[in-house]
């Protein structure tokens, strides 16, 4: 059994916002097995002195795409699959050193890199992957151009997405990317920025189409996580029973409460377009996609004010491509302009938790929960850009394995 002890904590309750008395903290098996007072002699473990430092949950990022490349989606089905994922691995640990213990990737990344990461085969987040992301013909995850009729649906070609037409096709793909060990399904319900034939205010998939994934993901105890900008196509999703909105930036008063009547949560990825727009081009993002940020770059945070006046219930994502990874942290800066520091810190810790179904074991800092820790040179409720530099970050600890340690 492997043993640490944490000294002098100081916990950050994320759910009340407010801090614990210091205290210490057995780590044991990769669990956190007891927190209190412990005594001196404790035999073999390790110990951690982090001398009054705040300890909270590990980050979450609920939405990400660890394979995608800097320039286009498309490029990706030219690759060698085991090239994409040799290529994601410095993107993986990237995350983890930012902080971020758990990622729910929206598509792309498969049960290969999923299980590479459970094997500890090299620093990463905990890795919940959607498989490929389900599409229409023309919908956010067909990638060809106009001229182009060739779509290479061998499973193996690296892409975030798959075709599927018809309710039957789209109820097959489901259950294939279930059988494939998908944490959730992931649909593409409208139009997008990184794809080349439809504008983000068109409607994807009928409504009979979303319910046939709805039903499929419920039947495997999972939910359906659905690509959706304007309020029409939030709505479109969420009257099918879609559990988790990504993007949803044109969202409405009235779409927010039918959101929180539905039980749907929002998954903002503000971080996205802002680095997109002003680095995009520069890493190589085709100009006629790059011109597709601008109208929803301009809708700015109302979504956030929006949807808390509302209460529904917000999870931290970023959506980040290729290089622009490096911006990951800036979600925290812009969210909390428009919000207090508690609430955007629950954004990626026991929102993320509650919306993956993962609240009994992650997203808190419990006797019981998996020991995905971080320790803090700073006050991340009084300056939460304390989160946004890698170098404070005194501790950084995954299911009880240390991977930074500076104390
Ligand atoms: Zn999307
Ligand atoms: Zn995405």
């Amino acid at each position: 059994m492997t043993k640490i002890i944490i000294r002098n904590a100081t916990i950050l309750d994320v759910e009340a916002g407010a801090f614990q008395d210091t205290c210490d903290l057995v780590i044991a098996d990769g669990r956190i097995a007891e927190i209190g007072k412990v005594g001196a002699s404790s035999g073999e473990a390790r110990q951690v002195d982090l001398r009054g430092r705040v300890l909270m949950p590990g980050l979450c990022d609920a939405h990400v795409h660890v394979i995608v490349p800097m320039n286009s989606f498309a490029q990706l089905t030219r690759w060698s699959p085991t090239y994409v994922a040799i290529r994601a691995l410095p993107t993986l640990e990237g995350m983890l050193m930012r902080g971020f213990t758990t990622v729910r990737d929206a598509g792309g990344a498969d049960f290969g890199l999923a299980r590479a990461v459970e094997e500890g085969l090299m620093p990463s987040p905990r890795l919940l992957y959607s498989g490929k992301a389900l599409s229409q013909s023309g919908g956010h995850g067909d990638m060809r151009g106009p001229g182009e009729n060739a779509w290479d649906d061998h499973y193996y070609v690296p892409s975030l997405g798959r075709i599927c037409n018809g309710v039957d096709a789209v109820r097959a793909a489901a259950r294939d990317e279930i059988r494939r060990g998908a944490h959730q399904v992931k649909l593409m319900v409208g139009g997008g920025i990184a794809s080349y034939t439809d504008p983000i205010h068109f409607l994807q998939f009928s409504k009979d189409e979303i319910r046939a994934a709805v039903e499929e993901a419920a039947n495997a105890h999972t939910y359906v996580m659905a690509h959706a900008y304007t309020a029409a196509c939030i709505r479109h999703a969420v009257e099918c029973g879609v559990r988790s909105i990504e993007h949803g930036n044109f969202l409405d008063d009235e779409t927010a409460l039918l959101m929180v009547e539905r039980g749907a949560y929002l998954v903002p990825t503000l971080s996205a377009y802002t680095t997109m727009w002003d680095e995009g081009l520069e890493v190589g993002m085709p100009a006629e996609l790059h011109a597709k940020i601008k109208p929803v770059l301009d809708a700015g945070s109302r979504q956030l004010e929006i949807a808390a006046r509302h209460q529904v219930p917000i999870v931290y994502g970023t959506d980040l491509i290729g290089p622009l990874h490096r911006h990951q942290s800036l979600e925290f800066r812009i969210r909390r302009e428009v919000l207090p520091a508690a609430e955007v810190i629950r954004h990626a810790t026991s929102n993320a938790a509650e919306l993956f179904n993962m609240n009994d074991r992650i997203g808190h800092v419990r006797e019981g929960y998996v020991a995905d820790l971080i320790a803090l040179d700073g006050n991340p409720l009084e300056d939460i850009e304390v989160l946004m530099k890698p170098s404070n970050l005194a501790l950084i600890m995954k299911e009880g394995r240390i991977f930074r340690e500076v104390v």
